[in-house]
Protein backbone atom coordinates (compact mmCIF):
# COMPACT_ATOMS: atom_id res chain seq x y z
CA UNK A 1 0.00 0.00 0.00
CA UNK A 2 1.77 3.53 -1.19
CA UNK A 3 1.24 6.69 0.93
CA UNK A 4 -0.91 9.01 -0.80
CA UNK A 5 -3.42 5.41 -0.88
CA UNK A 6 -3.16 5.26 2.91
CA UNK A 7 -3.57 9.38 2.75
CA UNK A 8 -6.57 8.91 1.30
CA UNK A 9 -8.13 6.31 2.99
CA UNK A 10 -7.35 7.96 6.15
CA UNK A 11 -10.37 11.01 6.66
CA UNK A 12 -13.11 8.77 6.75
CA UNK A 13 -13.78 9.71 9.80
CA UNK A 14 -12.50 13.66 9.81
CA UNK A 15 -14.88 13.79 6.75
CA UNK A 16 -18.06 12.64 8.88
CA UNK A 17 -18.47 15.36 11.51
CA UNK A 18 -19.90 14.98 14.63
CA UNK A 19 -21.31 10.98 15.49
CA UNK A 20 -20.74 10.45 11.93
CA UNK A 21 -19.67 6.47 12.57
CA UNK A 22 -20.14 4.31 9.51
CA UNK A 23 -20.14 1.20 11.80
CA UNK A 24 -21.65 0.24 15.14
CA UNK A 25 -20.82 -3.39 16.04
CA UNK A 26 -23.13 -4.80 18.81
CA UNK A 27 -22.32 -7.70 20.85
CA UNK A 28 -24.44 -9.75 23.32
CA UNK A 29 -22.16 -10.79 26.05
CA UNK A 30 -23.28 -13.77 28.38
CA UNK A 31 -20.03 -15.01 30.98
CA UNK A 32 -18.23 -15.22 27.84
CA UNK A 33 -14.74 -13.88 29.95
CA UNK A 34 -12.34 -16.10 28.30
CA UNK A 35 -13.21 -14.89 24.77
CA UNK A 36 -13.62 -11.21 25.41
CA UNK A 37 -9.80 -10.46 24.94
CA UNK A 38 -9.41 -12.65 21.71
CA UNK A 39 -12.84 -10.64 20.62
CA UNK A 40 -11.90 -7.48 21.13
CA UNK A 41 -8.50 -8.64 19.45
CA UNK A 42 -9.78 -10.07 16.40
CA UNK A 43 -12.62 -7.30 15.78
CA UNK A 44 -10.14 -4.09 16.30
CA UNK A 45 -7.85 -5.60 13.91
CA UNK A 46 -10.27 -6.26 10.95
CA UNK A 47 -12.44 -2.94 11.63
CA UNK A 48 -8.77 -0.95 11.37
CA UNK A 49 -8.05 -3.29 7.99
CA UNK A 50 -11.54 -2.25 6.86
CA UNK A 51 -10.58 1.33 7.41
CA UNK A 52 -13.94 2.13 8.42
CA UNK A 53 -15.14 4.75 10.68
CA UNK A 54 -17.16 2.46 13.72
CA UNK A 55 -18.04 1.91 17.50
CA UNK A 56 -17.99 -1.26 18.96
CA UNK A 57 -20.99 -1.70 21.74
CA UNK A 58 -20.70 -4.83 24.08
CA UNK A 59 -23.73 -5.08 25.98
CA UNK A 60 -23.12 -7.42 29.38
CA UNK A 61 -26.13 -8.85 29.71
CA UNK A 62 -25.55 -9.42 33.53
CA UNK A 63 -22.94 -12.11 33.26
CA UNK A 64 -21.45 -13.55 36.61
CA UNK A 65 -17.85 -13.88 35.93
CA UNK A 66 -15.28 -11.30 34.98
CA UNK A 67 -16.60 -9.89 31.51
CA UNK A 68 -17.31 -6.34 32.81
CA UNK A 69 -14.41 -5.95 34.17
CA UNK A 70 -12.49 -7.29 31.34
CA UNK A 71 -14.63 -5.04 29.17
CA UNK A 72 -14.34 -2.23 31.65
CA UNK A 73 -10.32 -2.18 31.05
CA UNK A 74 -10.37 -2.46 27.46
CA UNK A 75 -12.53 0.94 27.47
CA UNK A 76 -10.51 2.86 29.20
CA UNK A 77 -7.81 2.46 26.27
CA UNK A 78 -10.04 2.67 23.57
CA UNK A 79 -13.11 4.63 23.74
CA UNK A 80 -14.53 3.25 20.66
CA UNK A 81 -15.85 0.41 22.71
CA UNK A 82 -18.46 1.62 24.29
CA UNK A 83 -19.71 -0.49 27.43
CA UNK A 84 -23.32 -1.24 28.36
CA UNK A 85 -23.77 -3.24 31.85
CA UNK A 86 -27.16 -4.45 32.53
CA UNK A 87 -28.45 -5.34 35.70
CA UNK A 88 -29.19 -8.94 35.36
CA UNK A 89 -29.56 -11.37 32.80
CA UNK A 90 -32.46 -10.32 29.86
CA UNK A 91 -31.61 -12.37 27.00
CA UNK A 92 -29.83 -11.73 23.79
CA UNK A 93 -32.92 -9.88 21.96
CA UNK A 94 -32.47 -7.49 25.06
CA UNK A 95 -28.86 -7.27 24.61
CA UNK A 96 -29.18 -6.89 21.03
CA UNK A 97 -31.92 -3.84 21.79
CA UNK A 98 -29.92 -1.90 23.94
CA UNK A 99 -27.32 -1.77 21.29
CA UNK A 100 -29.85 -0.63 18.29
CA UNK A 101 -30.94 1.64 20.81
CA UNK A 102 -26.97 3.49 21.26
CA UNK A 103 -25.66 2.87 18.13
CA UNK A 104 -24.97 6.37 16.22
CA UNK A 105 -23.80 4.26 12.59
CA UNK A 106 -25.55 4.36 9.83
CA UNK A 107 -25.17 0.43 9.81
CA UNK A 108 -25.10 -2.14 12.51
CA UNK A 109 -23.18 -5.13 12.64
CA UNK A 110 -24.24 -8.13 15.02
CA UNK A 111 -21.86 -10.48 16.24
CA UNK A 112 -21.62 -13.19 18.97
CA UNK A 113 -19.06 -12.92 21.62
CA UNK A 114 -18.45 -16.41 21.70
CA UNK A 115 -15.58 -16.51 18.72
CA UNK A 116 -17.81 -18.50 16.87
CA UNK A 117 -18.71 -15.66 13.78
CA UNK A 118 -15.42 -14.45 12.32
CA UNK A 119 -14.89 -10.64 12.16
CA UNK A 120 -12.88 -10.89 9.07
CA UNK A 121 -16.42 -11.66 7.30
CA UNK A 122 -17.88 -7.94 8.12
CA UNK A 123 -16.24 -6.40 5.12
CA UNK A 124 -18.19 -8.74 3.18
CA UNK A 125 -21.24 -8.12 4.55
CA UNK A 126 -21.02 -4.44 3.99
CA UNK A 127 -20.39 -4.87 -0.05
CA UNK A 128 -23.13 -6.94 -0.08
CA UNK A 129 -25.27 -4.19 1.61
CA UNK A 130 -23.43 -1.36 -0.20
CA UNK A 131 -25.56 -2.93 -3.73
CA UNK A 132 -28.82 -1.65 -1.87
CA UNK A 133 -29.48 -3.94 0.96
CA UNK A 134 -31.12 -3.16 3.58
CA UNK A 135 -30.16 -6.05 5.56
CA UNK A 136 -28.05 -8.91 5.30
CA UNK A 137 -27.67 -11.71 6.96
CA UNK A 138 -24.95 -14.50 7.49
CA UNK A 139 -25.29 -18.30 6.68
CA UNK A 140 -23.18 -20.44 8.47
CA UNK A 141 -22.92 -22.56 5.74
CA UNK A 142 -20.99 -25.38 7.32
CA UNK A 143 -21.97 -24.72 10.80
CA UNK A 144 -19.74 -26.27 13.46
CA UNK A 145 -22.08 -26.88 15.98
CA UNK A 146 -23.51 -30.69 17.13
CA UNK A 147 -26.04 -32.24 14.18
CA UNK A 148 -29.05 -33.68 16.08
CA UNK A 149 -29.74 -30.96 19.11
CA UNK A 150 -28.37 -27.83 16.87
CA UNK A 151 -28.57 -28.09 13.49
CA UNK A 152 -31.09 -30.09 12.58
CA UNK A 153 -34.19 -28.56 14.44
CA UNK A 154 -32.34 -25.16 13.29
CA UNK A 155 -32.61 -26.66 9.75
CA UNK A 156 -36.51 -27.26 9.80
CA UNK A 157 -37.13 -23.73 11.96
CA UNK A 158 -35.66 -21.97 8.81
CA UNK A 159 -37.39 -23.53 6.32
CA UNK A 160 -40.86 -23.46 8.14
CA UNK A 161 -39.64 -19.79 9.06
CA UNK A 162 -39.13 -18.53 5.14
CA UNK A 163 -42.42 -20.49 4.20
CA UNK A 164 -44.84 -18.75 6.77
CA UNK A 165 -43.36 -15.40 6.19
CA UNK A 166 -42.44 -15.27 3.07
CA UNK A 167 -38.10 -14.41 3.70
CA UNK A 168 -36.42 -17.26 2.61
CA UNK A 169 -33.14 -17.35 4.65
CA UNK A 170 -30.80 -20.20 4.86
CA UNK A 171 -29.95 -19.43 8.57
CA UNK A 172 -32.22 -17.01 10.48
CA UNK A 173 -30.15 -18.13 13.76
CA UNK A 174 -26.82 -16.84 12.39
CA UNK A 175 -26.28 -13.43 14.65
CA UNK A 176 -23.20 -11.87 11.95
CA UNK A 177 -26.16 -9.84 10.63
CA UNK A 178 -25.74 -6.39 8.75
CA UNK A 179 -28.76 -3.45 9.31
CA UNK A 180 -29.36 -0.46 8.10
CA UNK A 181 -29.52 1.82 10.77
CA UNK A 182 -33.12 3.08 10.37
CA UNK A 183 -34.46 -0.06 9.53
CA UNK A 184 -33.92 -1.90 13.19
CA UNK A 185 -34.22 1.66 15.34
CA UNK A 186 -37.83 1.47 13.74
CA UNK A 187 -38.59 -2.36 15.25
CA UNK A 188 -39.22 -2.85 19.06
CA UNK A 189 -38.24 -6.23 19.96
CA UNK A 190 -39.52 -8.49 22.40
CA UNK A 191 -39.05 -11.82 24.37
CA UNK A 192 -36.47 -13.82 21.61
CA UNK A 193 -37.58 -12.27 18.26
CA UNK A 194 -34.12 -11.23 17.33
CA UNK A 195 -33.55 -13.92 15.15
CA UNK A 196 -37.20 -13.06 13.33
CA UNK A 197 -35.99 -9.33 12.52
CA UNK A 198 -35.30 -9.83 8.79
CA UNK A 199 -38.77 -10.86 8.58
CA UNK A 200 -40.13 -8.29 10.81
CA UNK A 201 -38.25 -5.81 8.52
CA UNK A 202 -39.87 -7.07 5.53
CA UNK A 203 -42.76 -5.83 6.76
CA UNK A 204 -41.31 -2.46 5.78
CA UNK A 205 -40.71 -3.12 2.59
CA UNK A 206 -36.78 -4.08 3.10
CA UNK A 207 -34.33 -5.85 0.56
CA UNK A 208 -33.17 -8.75 2.36
CA UNK A 209 -29.49 -10.54 1.01
CA UNK A 210 -27.98 -13.45 2.65
CA UNK A 211 -24.55 -14.47 1.92
CA UNK A 212 -22.19 -17.39 3.23
CA UNK A 213 -19.89 -16.81 6.31
CA UNK A 214 -17.53 -18.30 8.39
CA UNK A 215 -18.49 -20.48 11.50
CA UNK A 216 -16.45 -21.80 14.20
CA UNK A 217 -16.90 -24.11 16.89
CA UNK A 218 -17.13 -22.71 20.51
CA UNK A 219 -13.51 -22.83 22.18
CA UNK A 220 -14.87 -21.25 25.73
CA UNK A 221 -17.40 -21.49 28.08
CA UNK A 222 -20.81 -23.61 27.34
CA UNK A 223 -23.89 -22.39 24.64
CA UNK A 224 -26.54 -20.60 26.43
CA UNK A 225 -29.00 -22.59 24.62
CA UNK A 226 -30.55 -26.04 24.57
CA UNK A 227 -33.07 -27.90 22.34
CA UNK A 228 -35.24 -26.26 24.56
CA UNK A 229 -34.60 -22.97 22.29
CA UNK A 230 -36.71 -25.21 19.35
CA UNK A 231 -40.29 -24.94 20.87
CA UNK A 232 -39.69 -20.87 21.66
CA UNK A 233 -38.54 -19.87 18.67
CA UNK A 234 -42.42 -22.19 17.09
CA UNK A 235 -44.18 -19.91 19.24
CA UNK A 236 -42.09 -16.64 18.51
CA UNK A 237 -42.78 -17.99 15.01
CA UNK A 238 -46.56 -17.65 15.33
CA UNK A 239 -45.92 -14.10 16.94
CA UNK A 240 -44.63 -12.74 14.39
CA UNK A 241 -46.68 -14.38 11.84
CA UNK A 242 -49.13 -12.71 13.14
CA UNK A 243 -48.36 -9.09 13.57
CA UNK A 244 -47.25 -9.63 9.67
CA UNK A 245 -50.29 -10.09 8.06
CA UNK A 246 -52.80 -9.14 10.82
CA UNK A 247 -51.93 -6.94 12.93
CA UNK A 248 -53.90 -3.99 11.72
CA UNK A 249 -57.00 -6.21 10.74
CA UNK A 250 -57.55 -8.72 13.60
CA UNK A 251 -61.36 -8.96 13.47
CA UNK A 252 -60.45 -10.20 9.57
CA UNK A 253 -59.03 -13.19 10.89
CA UNK A 254 -60.64 -13.61 14.50
CA UNK A 255 -64.13 -12.97 12.95
CA UNK A 256 -63.47 -15.10 9.52
CA UNK A 257 -63.06 -17.90 11.50
CA UNK A 258 -66.22 -17.01 13.61
CA UNK A 259 -68.64 -17.16 10.92
CA UNK A 260 -67.37 -20.17 9.43
CA UNK A 261 -67.85 -21.55 12.96
CA UNK A 262 -71.39 -20.25 13.17
CA UNK A 263 -72.73 -20.71 9.74
CA UNK A 264 -71.51 -24.31 10.23
CA UNK A 265 -72.98 -24.38 13.97
CA UNK A 266 -76.40 -22.96 12.51
CA UNK A 267 -76.37 -25.85 9.47
CA UNK A 268 -75.99 -28.71 11.65
CA UNK A 269 -78.36 -27.55 14.28
CA UNK A 270 -80.64 -26.49 11.27
CA UNK A 271 -80.74 -30.10 10.15
CA UNK A 272 -81.63 -31.48 13.60
CA UNK A 273 -84.31 -29.21 14.04
CA UNK A 274 -85.80 -30.70 10.60
CA UNK A 275 -85.16 -34.13 11.62
CA UNK A 276 -86.79 -33.69 14.87
CA UNK A 277 -90.18 -31.82 13.77
CA UNK A 278 -90.70 -33.31 10.55
CA UNK A 279 -89.56 -36.77 11.14
CA UNK A 280 -89.96 -36.77 14.74
CA UNK A 281 -86.66 -38.34 15.72
CA UNK A 282 -85.25 -38.14 18.77
CA UNK A 283 -81.99 -35.55 18.86
CA UNK A 284 -81.40 -35.49 22.60
CA UNK A 285 -78.57 -38.02 23.14
CA UNK A 286 -77.02 -37.31 19.34
CA UNK A 287 -73.09 -36.14 19.49
CA UNK A 288 -74.20 -33.64 16.25
CA UNK A 289 -76.13 -32.06 18.91
CA UNK A 290 -73.35 -31.41 20.87
CA UNK A 291 -71.21 -30.05 18.20
CA UNK A 292 -73.48 -27.74 16.69
CA UNK A 293 -73.63 -26.46 19.67
CA UNK A 294 -70.31 -26.06 20.39
CA UNK A 295 -70.07 -24.93 16.66
CA UNK A 296 -72.08 -21.62 17.61
CA UNK A 297 -70.55 -20.75 20.97
CA UNK A 298 -66.85 -21.11 19.37
CA UNK A 299 -68.00 -18.85 16.44
CA UNK A 300 -69.45 -16.43 18.96
CA UNK A 301 -66.30 -16.21 20.99
CA UNK A 302 -63.99 -15.90 17.79
CA UNK A 303 -65.91 -12.81 16.60
CA UNK A 304 -65.92 -11.54 20.72
CA UNK A 305 -62.11 -12.04 20.07
CA UNK A 306 -61.88 -10.25 16.67
CA UNK A 307 -63.67 -7.12 18.67
CA UNK A 308 -61.51 -7.04 21.21
CA UNK A 309 -58.79 -7.47 19.14
CA UNK A 310 -59.80 -4.54 17.15
CA UNK A 311 -59.57 -2.35 20.12
CA UNK A 312 -56.09 -3.46 21.50
CA UNK A 313 -55.11 -2.43 18.18
CA UNK A 314 -56.26 1.07 18.21
CA UNK A 315 -55.14 1.85 21.83
CA UNK A 316 -51.74 0.17 20.40
CA UNK A 317 -51.26 2.44 17.45
CA UNK A 318 -53.19 5.52 18.01
CA UNK A 319 -51.70 5.61 21.86
CA UNK A 320 -48.08 5.81 21.10
CA UNK A 321 -49.06 7.92 17.35
CA UNK A 322 -47.66 4.26 15.52
CA UNK A 323 -48.07 4.91 12.06
CA UNK A 324 -49.57 1.60 10.03
CA UNK A 325 -47.45 2.52 7.35
CA UNK A 326 -43.34 3.09 6.40
CA UNK A 327 -42.56 6.16 4.11
CA UNK A 328 -39.20 5.72 1.94
CA UNK A 329 -39.22 9.18 0.00
CA UNK A 330 -41.85 12.06 -0.27
CA UNK A 331 -41.45 14.73 -2.79
CA UNK A 332 -43.11 18.06 -3.12
CA UNK A 333 -44.54 17.41 0.61
CA UNK A 334 -44.98 20.89 1.95
N1 LIG B 1 -26.07 -14.19 25.11
C1 LIG B 1 -26.54 -13.12 25.84
N2 LIG B 1 -27.56 -13.32 26.74
C2 LIG B 1 -28.14 -14.56 26.92
C3 LIG B 1 -27.67 -15.64 26.15
C4 LIG B 1 -26.64 -15.42 25.26
O1 LIG B 1 -26.07 -12.00 25.68
O2 LIG B 1 -29.03 -14.67 27.74
C5 LIG B 1 -24.98 -13.98 24.14
C6 LIG B 1 -23.80 -14.90 24.31
O3 LIG B 1 -22.86 -14.39 25.24
C7 LIG B 1 -23.22 -14.96 22.91
C8 LIG B 1 -24.47 -14.85 22.04
O4 LIG B 1 -25.47 -14.26 22.86
O5 LIG B 1 -22.37 -13.88 22.65
C9 LIG B 1 -24.93 -16.19 21.48
O6 LIG B 1 -25.08 -17.13 22.52
P1 LIG B 1 -24.60 -18.65 22.35
O7 LIG B 1 -23.25 -18.70 21.74
O8 LIG B 1 -24.77 -19.33 23.66
O9 LIG B 1 -25.67 -19.23 21.32
P2 LIG B 1 -25.38 -20.30 20.16
O10 LIG B 1 -24.20 -19.79 19.36
O11 LIG B 1 -25.05 -21.56 20.85
O12 LIG B 1 -26.64 -20.34 19.38
MG1 LIG C 1 -22.40 -19.34 19.99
Amino acid sequence: MNSSYAIAEQPTSDRLPDAGIELSIVVPIYNEEESIPALYERLTTELERYGRSYEIIAVDDGSRDRSFALLRDLAVADDRLRVVRFRRNFGQTAAFAAGFDRARGEYIVTIDADLQNDPADIPNLMAKAAEGFDVVSGWRARRQDPFINRRLPSMLANRLISWSTGVYLHDYGCSLKVYRSDVVKNINLYGELHRFIPAIASWQGTAVAEIPVHHEPRRFGKSKYGIGRTTRVLLDLITVRFLLSFATRPMQVFGLIGLLSILLGIAVNLYLVVIKLIYQVDIGDRPLLLLGVLLLMIGVQFIGFGLIGELVTRVYYEAQHKPIYVVREELNSD
